[in-house]
């Protein structure tokens, strides 16, 4: 039998980057066992969940590449896999677990159950609602003919207790004296998340269930349902939840936790799916780059573990500058190119793209992020606009500043031919004869052609930017000194 696993986002909040672990678990467990992959929509919550959040998800799944083979937005033999599409598959659920004695309706109020938990806890007894409040069957009928509204609750058996082993948390054991009668279907005839995930899983053949923790002490739930539909029996494995750097549960507090954030910040996908396999899974080997095929090619689900896991943006930063590197040079021009026309505000010619093209292995070599490599490259292709302030009050308003340019100016002027070795050795001698270090001496150059102390490697630069615009540049900020 071949694994099909659902990833199943409620729409109520953008694609969070645990949630996106969570999906590539589902898919590179999917994909190493040549399983189905699924996408199921939670939308059973009209007031949180909305079609903003819904497109979001989607987006960013697509965008990070995990597709999936079936499912919301799809299709497949399931229908629409969409929650709210399913309420009367879950309203007949419901009835028939009540027609066999496995779920009943209940009219205990909130204060009766306060009451009942509060006898019991003085009581030393178990404070789990075990329906001791009802009515008689033959009375709730009655109240329910008049027109008395109540929810539907699951019976738990009682005294029992639900033991499965979780893939990747081991044993685990719930007395159900610590088990509600839970609720499944409300008074206005909606289904709970355990009745509606449960039934969705039973009927879309589910064979794994493979999230995270904060839904552990559901399963217990989830099996006494499947186990009373008639279902077959589900795997379960729950993932830790992330952390931030201090060891708490990952939040807002800890920085951005929207997927968008990072897919606009210019964070590629592969990274972003590298890290994240990595933030519990260790692939063996001492790797740590690996290309998602690599990664379905490996994946165990038996060796994630279940310690807490740190996101840590800085790692993934480092981590994005390492597949920069690693792209060819025409992948990162076809990627950055949109980057560097938006910023300079215009498309570039084809000489434009020449120079673009001599700039890229120097920029490339540096970048952690894309949107930064267009910050570098736009001196190529606008001249100078304004100067940044603080550059502009540190290196060139010094002492040393018009005596650096000068110098720059009278080294460049005549040299022949126009090449990175031939500048590097002009502008040396040049620091040498005006005793002046590489900083003081260099950085007003840099300043003066690109406008801020940030750019690519100066000789190269001052090369490729080419003579007539370097000179023009040194002199109108040496002018602007005077
Ligand atoms: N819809 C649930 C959530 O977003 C997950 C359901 C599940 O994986 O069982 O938290």
């Amino acid at each position: 039998m071949t694994p099909r696993v659902r990833f199943a986002p409620s729409p109520t909040g953008y694609l969070h980057v645990g949630a996106a672990r969570t999906a590539l678990y589902n898919y590179l467990f999917a994909h190493h066992n040549g399983g189905t992959f699924i996408l199921r929509s939670d939308d059973t919550d009209k007031d949180r969940g909305s079609d903003e959040f819904q497109e979001d998800i989607l987006e960013h799944l697509r965008w990070l590449g995990l597709e999936w083979d079936e499912g919301f937005a799809v299709g497949g033999p399931h229908g629409s896999y969409r929650q709210s599409d399913r309420y009367d598959r879950y309203r007949e659920v419901a009835r028939d677990l009540v027609d066999r004695g496995s779920a009943y309706y209940s009219f205990a109020t909130a204060g009766q159950l306060d009451a009942f938990k509060q006898e019991a806890r003085e009581a030393g007894t178990s404070p789990a609602y075990d329906g001791s409040l009802e009515p008689s069957e033959a009375e709730a009928s009655e109240r329910l003919a008049a027109g008395e509204t109540a929810v539907v609750r699951f019976r738990v058996p009682r005294p029992g207790a639900t033991e499965f082993a979780d893939v990747v948390r081991g044993d685990m054991r719930f007395d159900h004296a610590q088990v509600d009668d839970f609720v499944i279907l409300r008074s206005d005839g909606t289904p709970t998340y355990h009745l509606a995930s449960t039934v969705d899983d039973v009927d879309y053949g589910i064979t794994h269930v493979i999230r995270g923790e904060d839904l552990l002490s559901s399963t217990p739930k989830h099996i006494l349902l499947t186990q009373a539909i008639g279902g077959n029996p589900v795997t379960y494995a729950h993932l830790s939840l992330l952390m931030g750097p201090d060891g708490k549960k990952l939040s807002k507090r800890h920085g951005d936790t929207a997927m968008a954030v990072y897919s606009e910040a210019g964070y590629l996908p592969e990274s972003m799916n590298n890290y994240l396999a990595l933030l519990g899974w260790n692939p063996g080997e001492d790797d740590t780059i690996l290309p998602l095929e690599e990664m379905v090619r490996r994946f165990d689900l038996d060796t994630v573990s279940k310690n807490p896991a740190v996101f840590d943006p800085k790692k993934l930063e480092w981590m994005n500058g390492v597949y920069i590197r690693e792209m060819g040079d025409a992948e990162f021009i076809a990627v950055t190119l949109p980057l560097v026309e938006e910023a300079v505000g215009r498309t570039l010619s084809d000489e434009d793209r020449l120079r673009y093209a001599m700039l890229v292995p120097l920029v490339k070599e540096r970048a952690k992020l894309l949107p930064e490599v267009a910050t570098q490259a736009r001196f190529l292709f606008v001249d100078v606009d304004e100067y940044d302030e603080k550059a502009w009050s540190k290196v060139m308003a010094v002492d040393e500043g018009p005596v650096a340019l000068d110098g720059a100016i009278a080294a460049l002027e005549g040299l022949d031919p126009w090449t990175t070795e031939a500048i590097d050795t002009a502008l040396r001698a040049m620091l040498e004869e005006s005793e002046l270090s590489a900083r003081k001496g260099l950085q007003p150059i840099r300043v003066a052609i690109s406008g801020s102390t940030v750019s690519p490697p100066l000789f190269e630069s001052l090369e490729i930017l080419g003579r007539d615009d370097s000179l023009a540049r040194m002199r109108r900020a040496r002018a602007a000194l005077s």
